[in-house]
Order: structure tokens, then sequence, then C-alpha cells
């Protein structure tokens, strides 16, 4: 069965058309946030779409409704109650199913990718916030339909303004956006530093923080480990709440690998709840890489729509 998955984020979407489990084509789009969000999802799947598509699968970055496929809403996209299902059915005349992106790459990474052979998983999404999938027994474990938002678990009362309106959330401290702003403060008071020279008039993103301490700037090596040991806080907090086998960390931003994971690990190993009597659990990298919510979506709508 030939399907289209997209996933859609805060800054991109990413389209991929399987046929049956194999990638056939991928392709990423740039997300503007005055676009709405479903002419967004229509460039993203005309990206790769012909008429040999039997379904459409969609993972969004947001709060779904499973039963009508809407997105009730999201910090990082934008529009409220957007109906996606009704919208792209009537638009291309084929199945289509909506999900969470956490849950859609969780998916793929529990038929295709790292958590193959796993029962008890968490999936963490990295990128413009922290996302999450929650497996248990081998299943998806959904709640009433929004688990795994602990992006969103407040860690500072007092702390920075979370997109999502509360303030301290823990994707405050760890995102690409926390990375970026981290750096920015670095470049305003000290305009002379090796990382000011290397963002020149550039616009500073994530990707070029990582890659300056990959390439071995100290500066920005220290940001990305801050970053990082920020994440392996939380990843401590869920791993005392659901004490699973393997942690997989997906997302633009995690999906770079050890640069972010490897301070994580550390802080992970020393702050775990009673972390002397116990091996804490694998961090592994997403195996599908930035495309494991797209893949997932496309596998979810073939699985919906046979
Ligand atoms: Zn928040």
């Amino acid at each position: 069965m030939i399907t289209v998955g997209v996933d859609i984020g805060g800054t991109k979407a990413l389209a991929v058309r399987l046929d049956g489990t194999e990638t056939v084509i991928q392709s990423r789009v740039e997300l503007d946030r005055s676009v709405e969000t479903l002419d967004a999802i229509g460039r993203a799947i005309d990206s790769v779409y012909d008429d040999t598509v039997e379904a459409i699968g969609v993972g969004i970055a947001g709060l779904v409704n499973l039963k009508d496929g809407t997105l009730v809403w999201g910090p990082h996209v934008a529009g409220t109650s957007l109906q996606i299902r009704a919208g792209l059915t009537e638009r291309y005349g084929v199945p289509v199913s909506v999900d969470n992106d956490a849950n859609a790459a969780a998916v793929g990474e529990l038929k295709l990718g790292a958590a193959r052979g796993y029962s008890n998983v968490l999936l963490v999404t990295l990128g413009t916030g922290i996302g999450g999938a929650v497996i248990i027994d081998g299943a998806l474990y959904r709640g009433g339909g929004f688990a795994g938002e602990w992006g969103h678990v407040q860690i500072d009362r007092d702390g920075l303004l979370c997109d999502c309106g509360k303030r301290g959330c823990w994707e405050t401290r760890a995102s690409g956006p926390a990375l970026v702003r981290l750096a920015r403060e670095v470049v305003s008071s000290n305009p002379d530093s090796a990382l000011s020279r290397i963002f020149g008039s550039k616009p500073i993103t994530g990707e070029i923080v990582v890659g300056a301490a990959d390439g071995g700037d100290e500066t920005a090596r220290a940001l990305v480990t801050e970053v990082g040991r920020s994440f392996g806080q939380g990843l401590a907090d869920l791993v005392a709440i659901f004490d699973p086998e393997l942690v997989i960390v997906g997302g633009g931003l995690g999906s770079v690998g050890e640069s972010i994971i490897g301070p994580a690990r550390r802080v992970l190993a020393d702050s775990l709840y009673a972390g002397r009597l116990r091996v804490p659990p694998a961090i592994q990298v997403a195996r599908l890489g930035p495309a494991a919510g797209a893949v997932g979506a496309a596998l979810q709508a073939a699985e919906e729509g046979r």
C-alpha cells in the first residue's frame, strides 16, 4: 500500500511517501507561522504526493482529537480546532489519519526503528519544544488522548515564559529555541566572541550552534552541554516515573546525537532516583532520525486505511 506521512513541527514539515515499509521519497518544507496550518500541511503533502497514494497520515505537534482528526491546539503551530482529517479528505479523496507527532514517531520507531523488540519505551522529541510518547507493554499509552506532554511540566514556577502561556516549563530550558536564546545572550554580552564571528549577520539557529560546538568552538560546546544537561535532568524525572527499558530521543535537535545526548546521559546517571542501585535505561537517538514522525504517520495511515 502506498501512503504519505507528514510530520508538522514548529518550524518545518517533513513528508515521506512509503511503499509498504520502504521510503520512496522524502522532502522537507520550511514552515512560516503566518501560513495557515492546513495550507502548510497541504504543501508538505503535495511535495511527495501522486495519484498512486492510497492513504495519508499526519503527525502534528499539538493536542489531537483522535476521534475526528482535529488539532485541538498546539503551542508551536497556528490555529485551534483545525479539522485536519475533514479538510484533507475533501482535498485528496483518500482516508486520512491524524495523531500527535510524537505518537506517530513512536509508531515509526516501534515498527521499523530503535524500539523494535522492546515493550516499555519512552520516546522524547526535542526540537522547537519537547514532546513525548509512552509505549507500555508494546502499545501506545494515550491516557484520555493527550498523554506524554511532559515538555510542559513546570520545573520553575517563576521561570521563562513558555509558548504555551505558562512559566518555567521543561522545554523553556531544553529545546532549539532555548539553545538559540543562550547563544543570543552570549553574543549580545560579548560581541567580539568567536561565536559572534561565526554567526556574523546570519540568524542564529540551533543547528548553527550545534555545528559550531561540533567544530570545536568551546563557547558553543558549553551552551549545547547546558541544554543537554537540562534535557537529561527531565529525563531522570521521567525514568523515575516510568522505569522504561529504553528512551528514544527524536526531533530536530535530539537527532543531532551525542553532542546533546552525551551530557543528558551523564546527568541522568547522576540524578536518577536510587541511581546507585539500578542501571539507567539506554538512551538512543531515533533510528529513523528526523523522519521518524513522518514514517510513523505513513504507517498509521496504512493501518487505518486497510
Ligand atoms: Zn509550556
